[in-house]
């Protein structure tokens, strides 16, 4: 053992070398680089006349209820950053997603797959879709480049905001809120489809059916990441919970949904309101394409408009805070990032579907129809087979420390949610739906078989196995960078 003098006398770059050996092996990364975080949100409310969509028909906007936002985070552990931003919308094409990416690389230095973005999901936005979702629009409308400017705006301001932080994460459970909409009932009636025949299940079943079961899952946990200053000051909270919208705002209303309740009412809770850096909120939606908010068991409850989202968002927001305590906040995790492309063929009518819609087309409008929306989707396949033979879709995975968070440009079925979440290789995970672009929905194989109004020719539009290799493609990404 070495005496005090002679330590004493231990050449100084000796020293500072074991020193430094000793931090680099013990957290993995250098001293001189803290783990550091930063969130800002910016306003991507439109002006009234943009068209409200998540209904059967776009209305124009008359009024604003609560204000539209993106809420980012950027994350950085010295060597790599990562770009997460939430937008409220009902789903936002890729090439939006694209010119917003670029921009951030070039103003920021962040690199395009590192760059995680979504759409809530709120049914009450205006819509950012272009003409076919299978086929990339050259030019941009104006709201789409004003989102995208917005995007980079929120993300380069939270990237200015940069400070060293300690990161966590943790989740509960919540399934109060969460109802599987897909239903086997009785009547064959109620299972009619648009294409002449009868599903086995029926979507967002009618007070006047007569329910067996529903014919899926929900996953009741709300996960989340907290990120804070190195004196306690929240920093951020991104969640993610797997429920479609709440809804209860009157037409032609713009409103974020209990996405937004859930980003001010944490803040309140947290006691942030004159802190600056401001705090960021955010819930980012999970795989939520079969589940919603509705007790399809008792519907007897009555709620005034907005009264529900505020509801849910609270209550999502208050099970959060009451977890934070036992969140092990680290000070450093490891970063890390994949990206691919994944190529699906695009579903195309046959001769014989084709044939009946022809039919449906030339039904005179006095006729009762044989499906309520038969002519929607007509028009709907048309646009399919007019579309190319297969689309590229963008999938990503992030690593935060042990957390792995995959991204899905499709409203994903909770079941595949659940599968991600079990095969992940990392500890923790949680998928971000309709994030890199928004094809539609994504239902499982055996959920195809049952069919309905998700798997519909129109509503979904790719292969019927496109799941299986999504699945099979974000493990592998997963075990690249775990
Ligand atoms: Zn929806």
């Amino acid at each position: 053992m070495l005496s005090q003098k002679a330590f004493m006398q231990f050449p100084a770059s000796a020293v500072a070398l074991l020193v430094g050996c000793l931090v680099w092996c013990s957290s993995g990364h250098a001293a001189d680089a803290p783990f550091r975080a930063g969130a800002a949100t910016a306003n991507i409310t439109p002006p009234l006349g943009e068209m409200v969509v998540g209904g059967w028909e776009p209305v124009p906007a008359d009024e604003v209820h609560d204000e539209l936002h993106v809420r980012a985070i950027v994350l950085d552990d010295g060597d790599t950053k990562l770009a997460i931003a939430i937008c409220d919308n009902v789903g936002i094409p890729r090439e939006v997603f694209d010119v917003a990416k670029a921009q951030v690389e070039a103003t920021t230095g962040i690199p395009v797959k590192n760059q995680l973005y979504a759409a809530t999901h709120t049914h009450s936005a205006t819509t950012a879709r272009g003409k076919n979702s299978m086929v990339k629009d050259e030019e941009l409308s104006g709201y789409q480049i004003f989102l995208a400017d917005r995007i980079v705006d929120a993300v380069r301001i939270a990237n200015k905001r940069l400070e060293p932080a300690r990161i966590g994460w943790g989740s509960v459970e919540e399934a109060s809120e969460l109802f599987n909409r897909r239903w086997y009932v009785v009547e064959e009636e109620q299972r009619r489809n648009p294409f002449g025949g009868v599903d086995e299940v029926r979507m967002n079943p009618s007070s006047s059916s007569t329910l067996i079961r529903p014919a899926g899952p929900v996953d009741p946990e709300v996960s989340y990441l907290a990120l804070q200053a190195l004196d306690g000051r929240p920093i951020a909270i991104l969640g993610n919970y797997s429920l479609h919208y709440v809804g209860g705002v009157p037409s032609r209303v713009v409103s974020a949904d209990y996405f937004a309740v859930f980003a001010e009412h944490l803040g309140g809770l947290l006691e942030t309101e004159t802190q600056y850096p401001p705090f960021v909120g955010i819930l980012s939606n999970g795989t939520s394409g079969d589940v919603n908010n509705i007790n399809f068991r008792d519907r007897s409850a009555r709620y005034a408009p907005f009264e529900k989202m505020a509801l849910v968002g609270q209550l999502i927001a208050r099970r959060v805070h009451e977890s934070l305590g036992e969140v092990q906040y680290q000070d450093w995790v490891k970063l890390g990032a994949q990206q691919s492309e994944l190529t699906l063929k695009v579903r195309k009518p046959d001769a014989e579907m084709k044939a009946y819609l022809a039919g449906v087309v030339q039904r005179p409008e006095e006729e009762k129809p044989y499906h309520r929306h038969e002519k929607t989707y007509a028009a709907r396949t048309a646009t399919l087979s007019e579309s190319p033979d297969t689309v590229d879709v963008p999938l990503q995975t992030l690593r935060i420390g042990d957390l792995g968070i995959a991204a899905v440009p499709f409203e994903v079925f909770t079941e595949i949610g659940l599968e991600i979440k079990d095969r992940c290789p990392l500890s923790d995970s949680f998928t971000i739906e309709l994030a890199g672009g928004s094809y539609g929905y994504l239902p499982s194989p055996a959920q195809h078989e049952l069919g309905g109004y998700e798997t519909w020719m129109g509503t979904n539009r790719v292969q019927l196995d496109a799941s299986e290799k999504i699945v099979e493609r974000l493990m592998s990404m997963f075990d690249a960078i775990k």
